[in-house]
């Protein structure tokens, strides 16, 4: 689990990266910020780097699928991609499509 502060830093990461070009246009922040709190932090830095939040949607999604989710993700332990079993599995069950190029 992601906690607050680390979820923050990588905000304040993010931050930096939409005063880039290819951000000019807008951004989509997937997972973040996942609470109120966060959302406000969120808001504030937005503000000091003269960004705007336009629109936060909460995604609602069955429990069941959610374990389904997560339960079905893999990471390479040699180049760190991550896949999923059903959603995006590997040419080769098991096996990272990375790594076969
Ligand atoms: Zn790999």
């Amino acid at each position: 689990m992601v906690t607050s502060s680390r979820t923050r830093s990588r905000w304040r990461w993010s931050a930096t990266g939409w005063r880039k070009a290819d951000a000019k246009a807008g951004f989509l922040l997937d997972g973040f910020p996942r609470n109120v709190p966060q959302g406000r932090d969120a808001e504030e830095d937005a503000l000091r780097a003269d960004q705007k939040l336009t629109v936060v949607l909460e995604l609602v999604v069955d429990e069941d699928e959610v374990v389904k989710r997560l339960s079905g993700r893999r990471t390479c332990r040699r180049c760190q991609r991550v896949w999923h079993v059903i959603y995006e599995p590997p040419s080769v069950p098991g096996v990272c499509d990375e790594l076969r190029r």
